[in-house]
C-alpha cells in the first residue's frame, strides 16, 4: 500500500448534519471545525478524507451482536434510545453512526499506510459499552480501532489516553480484562458518568480545577503510562469539554491550557514514536465558538507536530 506523507484527517457532512435541529446537542460544532479547517489553511497541509461507513462485521469487533443487529434494524428500547440522548431520533442516524465509526477507523488504516497522524473530526465516543450505548455514544470507536489494530495491523499494544472532562467508561469496562490495551482517564470527579468504571489509570479532578492541574497530572503520569503500556499506537479522546464556560463540564481550563495539553501530549506521544491516532470527544461551550476553536486547535498542533 503506498503510503500517505501527510496527516489524513476523516470528515462527513452527516456528522452533524444529521442531527435533529432539536436535540440538546450542539450539532453545529461539526461544520464549524469544518469551516475552521479551511480558514486556518490546514486543507493544504493534511488530507481530508470521506469516511466508509463501518460495516456490521467491524462493529462486532467490540460489540454485542444482539446490540448491533436491534441498533442497525431500528429495534432499540425506548429507555435505550433515551440514555444515548440524541432526541429527537432522525432516519440518518443509523448511517451517521456507521459514518463516524468508519472514519476513526479509517484514520487507522491511514496510520498503517503511513500517515504522520490521523483522526477522525467526531469520535472518541467513550461512553458506548459493548451491549448498551449512553452519553451521546452507540459504539466505541475506541475499542474498535483497538481490535482492529490489533487484528489487521499486528498492532497489539493500544494505550487510549482519554483527557475528555468524563471517564471513559464504557472503554474502560471493554478493556476491563484486556492486558493489552491500556486505558487513561483523566476526568471530573463529581461529574457524569456518577457510577464510575475502572480504567487502567483514573484520575478524578475537582469541581474547578485549573490548567495547573491538569499539567501537574502529566508532568506525573504522562511518560509512566507510556512505559507501563509500552504502546505499539496511541489513541487520543482529546475532548474540549474540561474548557471554562462548558455547559456539562465544571472544570476551568483555558484555551491556552489546553493548548498546552496537546503539546505535553504530542511530544510525550514522538517521544515514544508510535503512530497517534486523534478523536474529537466533547466541547459543548455556552458560546460553541470556544469548543469549536479548541476542537480545531487539537487537529492543527497534531498537524503541526508530526506533519512533515
Ligand atoms: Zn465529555
Amino acid at each position: 500500500m503506498k503510503g500517505a506523507s501527510r496527516p489524513v484527517f476523516f470528515y462527513h457532512d452527516l456528522y452533524g448534519r444529521s442531527l435533529h435541529p432539536e436535540a440538546r446537542f450542539p450539532r453545529e460544532r461539526y461544520w464549524m471545525v469544518r469551516e475552521a479547517w479551511d480558514g486556518r489553511g490546514l486543507s493544504r497541509r493534511a488530507q481530508l478524507q470521506t469516511p466508509e461507513p463501518a460495516t456490521a462485521a467491524a462493529l462486532l469487533l467490540a460489540h454485542d451482536d444482539d446490540w448491533v443487529r436491534r441498533f442497525l434494524e431500528g429495534g432499540l428500547t425506548d429507555a435505550e434510545v433515551r440514555r444515548i440522548g440524541f432526541r429527537p431520533w432522525t432516519p440518518f442516524f443509523v448511517e451517521r453512526t456507521l459514518t463516524i465509526m468508519g472514519g476513526t477507523l479509517g484514520a487507522l488504516q491511514a496510520l498503517h499506510a503511513g500517515a504522520p497522524v490521523a483522526g477522525n473530526l467526531a469520535g472518541g465516543t467513550h461512553h458506548a459499552f459493548r451491549a448498551h450505548g449512553e452519553g451521546y455514544c452507540v459504539f466505541n470507536d475506541l475499542a474498535l480501532a483497538a481490535r482492529m489494530a490489533q487484528a489487521n495491523f499486528g498492532w497489539r499494544r493500544v494505550l487510549i489516553l482519554d483527557l475528555d472532562v468524563h471517564q471513559g467508561n464504557g472503554t474502560a469496562a471493554l478493556f476491563a480484562h484486556d492486558p493489552d490495551v491500556y486505558t487513561v482517564s483523566v476526568h471530573g470527579a463529581r461529574n457524569y458518568p456518577f457510577r464510575k468504571q475502572v480504567s487502567d489509570h483514573d484520575v478524578e479532578l475537582p469541581d474547578g480545577a485549573t490548567d495547573a492541574d491538569l499539567m501537574r497530572v502529566l508532568d506525573r503520569h504522562l511518560e509512566t503510562w507510556l512505559l507501563q503500556s509500552r504502546p505499539d499506537v496511541v489513541f487520543y479522546q482529546a475532548g474540549v469539554d474540561s474548557l471554562q464556560g462548558d455547559r456539562l463540564g465544571r472544570l476551568a481550563h483555558t484555551r491556552d491550557g489546553l493548548q498546552a495539553r496537546n503539546r505535553r501530549v504530542y511530544e510525550a506521544v514522538q517521544q515514544w514514536g508510535c503512530p497517534l491516532l486523534v478523536t474529537m470527544g466533547g466541547g459543548y461551550g455556552v458560546d460553541i465558538r470556544t469548543s469549536v476553536e479548541a476542537h480545531v486547535d487539537v487537529y492543527q498542533q497534531a498537524i503541526d507536530a508530526f506533519g512533515r
